[in-house]
């Protein structure tokens, strides 16, 4: 199978984790969800979990 960039994964276009600050990969996130037209992406289950509870508690984008 043909993968598009050869080798590193260095410059991967990293995501915050809007519960937890962490930058993240989204090709490995734990979780995403679909809030408003948007891809949230989580390190863990937990902060998956915790956005469930209370999106907008966590200041994600809004129009
Ligand atoms: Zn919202
Ligand atoms: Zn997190």
């Amino acid at each position: 199978m043909t993968h598009h960039h050869g080798d590193a994964t260095d410059n991967a276009e990293l995501v915050t984790d809007p519960v937890c600050g962490m930058l993240i990969d989204p090709a490995t996130a734990a979780a995403t969800r679909e809030h408003d037209g948007t891809t949230f992406y989580f390190c863990s289950i937990g902060c998956a979990k915790a956005f469930d509870a209370d999106p907008h508690r966590f200041g994600h984008p809004h129009r």
